[in-house]
């Protein structure tokens, strides 16, 4: 059965900047200081960036509605917040909209909001606080609510993942950025379809978020599905046929970074084994491109992994490299 997850609308999936500024200077000074009293004013906001698209992912994984509190002085809004759902999300929040000024009667299991108001505090499950330093965006809390589908129950680890130890910089858990890559995210000229940023501008964005997160350390690893790291590197060849192949060879379930570079006198494919950093003053710092084929396809981990490797020798019997894949 799947969990159940809520999703808040003001300043979550909703813009509530964007239908002030579409309201006319009288009606401000009017409604100055309770602007959610403007009548029809919740049918003018923009969605919140990559809310859409995060909603439609989640909605997969999870049992997702929204839950939101309507003014009770401004009529029109309970009105408006459906229509709203109805234009923006359609089908995939058919009948899913709750309108409450107690969101901690809700049973479930995952709350997405920016405030503790109207019972959201006091939800039974889990808050992700929307805004926080922790989630401050739609791609953090997709990242997140992926990572805890994959997880099943172990929430608590994820989020103190997410809050390493930083008194002596030693990890208590394994340090992980879970990425949505869902195919239809970039083009074939490697240009993500929401942000327009290109595929290695994404891949700062994502090293970034991993370094904000669990600061000193850097991602040095990035580990996918066959399928995702071939799209990936495709991307970051800007659609080029190639006859690449990606990722490291596990020998004995470890990486061997020495015995990997034996195996490639051995393959006539070239194989891409890292790529550079995309951070400032870090470019010198390789990626390790690592295939899993346990992983779902459309998710990314970005990794810090120690760098233990002391072993220089390359065993009598070399594992074969992999055949390249073509889409
Ligand atoms: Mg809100």
């Amino acid at each position: 059965m799947k969990k159940i997850l809520y999703v808040d609308m003001d300043n979550v999936l909703v813009d509530f900047p964007s239908g002030i500024n579409r309201i006319d200077q009288e009606t401000r000074e009017k409604y100055a200081g309770h602007l959610d009293d403007v009548p029809g004013i919740f049918a003018l906001m923009d969605p919140v960036k990559n809310a859409l698209e995060s909603y439609h992912i989640l909605a997969e994984k999870y049992d997702t509605f929204i839950l939101t509190t309507a003014p009770w002085n401004n009529p029109s809004a309970w009105i408006d917040k459906l229509h709203w759902v109805k234009t923006h999300l359609g089908e995939v929040a058919y009948k899913r909209l709750i309108i409450t000024h107690r969101k901690d009667l809700n049973k479930g299991d995952f709350l997405i909001d920016d405030r503790e108001n109207n019972g959201a505090g006091n939800f039974e499950g889990t808050l992700i606080r929307f805004g926080s330093e922790t989630f401050p965006d739609w791609q953090s809390v997709t990242s997140f609510l992926l990572a805890a589908f994959e997880h099943g129950e172990d929430n608590e680890s994820i989020f103190s993942a997410l809050s390493p130890d930083d008194e002596d910089h030693t990890p208590s858990c394994p340090m992980e950025l879970i990425i949505s890559f869902q195919k239809g995210d970039f083009s074939e000229d490697g240009t993500n379809n929401f942000s327009g940023k290109f595929i290695l501008d994404v891949q700062r964005d994502w090293e970034e978020s991993f370094h904000n997160k669990f600061a000193p350390f850097y991602a040095n690893v990035i580990e996918g599905h066959p399928l995702a790291m071939l799209r990936l590197t495709k991307y970051m060849d800007a659609g080029e046929e190639t006859d690449y192949d990606f990722g490291m060879e596990l020998i004995n379930g470890e990486i061997d970074i020495d015995t990997n570079l034996e195996i490639e006198k051995f393959s006539k494919f070239q194989t891409v084994y890292a790529i550079g950093s995309r951070l400032h003053d870090k470019e010198d710092e390789p990626l390790l491109l690592i295939k899993n084929d346990n992983m779902k396809e459309d998710i990314l981990v970005l990794k810090y992994v120690p760098d233990d490797d002391g072993d220089e020798t390359v065993p009598e019997e070399m594992p074969v490299a992999t055949r390249s894949l073509k889409l």
